[in-house]
């Protein structure tokens, strides 16, 4: 076994493998950035290196970066978690070349399952079933059009290099498809500097249903059963589970075997995934089945797997990155119960999911019987604008589906988090929506229920924004009390004449609202429309926070604050009539100039951001009155960049 280990990554994946790696007895290494120097897996390894600046291209990305720190801490071997080099075959490579063991799969491997295209015409060859469509070299417009036609539409477009559903675009008719090529393929050149993409037949009703794999370099093979990964949203995973409901012996049989096939034909060794999209509109009995892709690394998802199979993968990988064999064979490999693992990020869902970042300011995990919670923050820990938004992964593992979904949602209401927006009040009503009860959804299931699971803009919680208020009220009360302030600048109501109520604006989540606070013997009275206040308590938490209060209530999170000098700009670039920038970013596309015409919803320009595109969109019909940014232009969050007027 390896005695010291270098941890390519950062975040709950780089704790994870620190973990696993000091059970070994192995010495870990960290790497960070400028933005994570006091980041937890920074705290937790036993000594940390710095890489570059907060940037990932120049820093997790950064292959020189990372063999220098090796080289520096004379690490045996690299592991790369998930997502920055994990599936970089110039890593992998280039860490041999160094002398430093690569723990993933050969260099072969990983080029061929690398690319959608190559994966496709390989498993092929090695009989694996696939979906039809076209994943040859050809790229002109005209030509994928003429191939999407004859598959029949609806297609995908897919970029080749492509993660993470980005690059992706469903295409229902002939005429949308060169506009949603453009910009899959603008979007892939972005994210993976590759534009390549292919086309295949999409599937009506599909499950998405992967198999964990595992190989040792003397060509023995086994799955480790199947998770069931249908429950996205833009194709990106939110919750998994192990065992994939309604999956039947038979199937799983007959799929494990694909599985173990298509690492076979690529001589592979290591922890891999390999991704099948299963057509389940006749149920999953018999279903049809196809390989979408195979990923060459350990998943995000991987600890749903270990719940039922009571494995550490991660020690596994160690273990065949050293050469040993797997020391077990498929009979062996065992099946206990039911997982299921759901990825709280920081985003808002009410807010087309625009990721959140800032400082935790308060955090509590559930704990209890069946429950883990893997994540790479403490109160007090900033999550970073630059890279992925995941905060953790909560995981719950019982004797039964029903045993783990009801752990699970316990075990969110037992969840508390403060500082960022995250999609907990998201999760909290996913994993009690009746298609998840019942077991029966596929991937379009979160799009279609989106308002019942509280996707979208929402109302404010009054009460819990009166709530809010009351307390602010009360510190100042307590601070006039101490003598702290002019009394004339507490609006206390305080008059000769009886108790009325005393109008006070506020701030919820920068959004305008007027209180009516009314003051008698008992203290102050906060309504919102009419809506009172209420105590905190078991479902109520108040957290105090830069001369305003988080309040959290049923997963949400709203901040309030009394408005004060800094809120001018704000309240300017929300008029309606400035489209402004929703994230940092840059502006990678621009259409207008003044005196155009829009139409309301008219695109007038594309930002890129966290390696999205964003359409910036006519809030209204009228004549672009100022362009105050150009194509190219980095722009900060809020920046006003087109101003619409009559
Ligand atoms: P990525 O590598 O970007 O994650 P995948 O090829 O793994 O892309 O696909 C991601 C998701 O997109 C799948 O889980 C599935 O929900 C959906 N998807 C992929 N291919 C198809 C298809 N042919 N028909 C319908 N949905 C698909």
């Amino acid at each position: 076994m390896f005695s010291s280990v270098l941890i390519a990554n950062r975040g709950e994946i780089a704790c994870r493998i620190i973990r696993s790696a000091r059970a070994l007895g192995m010495r870990t290494i960290a790497v960070y950035s400028d933005a994570d120097a006091s980041a937890l897996h920074v705290r937790m390894a036993d000594e940390a290196h710095r890489i570059g600046p907060a940037d990932a291209a120049s820093s997790y990305l950064s292959i020189p970066a990372l063999l220098t720190a090796a080289h520096e801490s004379g690490a045996e071997c690299v592991h790369p978690g998930y997502g920055f080099l994990a599936e970089n075959a110039d890593f992998a490579e280039a860490c041999a070349k160094a002398g430093v063991a690569f723990v993933g799969p050969p260099v072969h491997a990983m080029r061929i399952m690398g690319l959608k295209d190559a994966a496709k015409a390989a498993m092929q060859k090695a009989h694996v079933p696939i979906v039809s469509g076209y994943h040859g070299t050809r790229q002109e417009p005209r030509f994928l059009r003429d191939k999407a036609y004859e598959l029949g539409y609806p297609v995908l477009i897919k970029a080749v290099a492509g993660g993470g559903g980005k690059g992706m675009r469903r295409v229902d008719s002939h005429m949308e498809f060169e506009a949603a090529l453009a910009d899959a393929q603008r979007e892939a050149l972005a994210a993976f500097g590759n534009a390549h993409v292919l086309v295949e037949k999409l599937i009506a009703t599909p499950r998405h249903i992967e198999f964990q794999i595992f190989a040792d370099a003397a060509g023995d093979v086994v799955h480790l059963h199947e998770r069931d990964c249908s429950l996205q949203r833009r194709h990106q995973k939110i919750l998994e589970e192990a065992p994939a409901p309604g999956l039947g012996e038979t199937m799983r049989a007959k799929m494990g075997a694909a599985a173990v096939a298509a690492a076979r034909a690529v001589s592979y060794t290591g922890a891999g995934t390999v991704e099948f999209i299963v057509d389940a509109a006749k149920g999953l009995d018999d279903a049809p089945f196809f390989f979408m892709e195979m990923n060459t690394r350990l998943q995000v998802e991987h600890a749903v797997t270990e719940a039922i199979t009571g494995l550490d993968l991660v020690a596994l990988q160690f273990e065949i990155a050293a050469g040993e064999p797997l020391g077990f064979t498929q009979a062996d490999v065992a099946r206990n119960g039911h997982a299921v693992e759901v990825r709280l990020y920081a985003e808002d869902p009410e807010r087309e999911f625009l990721p959140s970042s800032g400082k935790i300011v308060s955090l509590e995990w559930p704990a209890g019987e069946g429950l883990r919670v893997d994540t790479g923050f403490e109160a007090g820990d900033a999550v970073q604008p630059f890279y992925d938004a995941l905060i953790a992964k909560i995981i719950a593992h019982g004797a039964t589906r029903e045993e783990a979904l009801s752990r699970l949602a316990k075990a969110l209401r037992a969840t508390w988090i403060a500082g960022p927006k995250t999609n907990l009040a998201f999760l909290r009503a996913l994993c009690v929506a009746p298609f998840m009860r019942t077991g029966t959804y596929d991937t379009g299931s979160i799009e279609r229920d989106a308002t019942a699971l509280g996707i979208g803009p929402r109302d404010l919680d009054r009460q819990a924004a009166a709530t809010g208020v009351a307390f602010l009220i009360a510190q100042e009360q307590a601070q006039f009390a101490r003598g702290g302030d002019d009394p004339w600048d507490v609006q206390d109501g305080f008059s000769l004449a009886p108790p009325h109520p005393v109008p006070r604006p506020l701030l919820a989540d920068a959004r305008r609202f007027v209180a009516q606070v009314r003051f008698d013997a008992q203290g102050s009275h906060v309504e919102i429309d009419g809506v009172p206040a209420t105590k905190p308590g078991a479902d109520l938490r108040l957290v105090p926070w830069d001369r305003g209060v988080l309040v959290l209530r049923a997963g949400r999170q709203v901040v309030i604050r009394f408005p004060d000098e800094r809120d001018f700009e704000a309240v300017e670039v929300e008029g309606e009539e400035a489209i402004v920038a929703p994230l940092p970013g840059r502006l990678v596309e621009l259409l207008v100039t003044p005196g155009m015409h829009v139409e309301k919803g008219a695109r007038v320009g594309t930002l890129e951001a966290m390696k999205l595109a964003h359409a910036l969109v006519a809030p209204r019909a009228g004549i672009v009155r100022e362009v105050l940014s150009e194509q190219g232009a980095q722009v900060g969050q809020g920046a006003r960049i087109v101003i619409i007027g009559e």
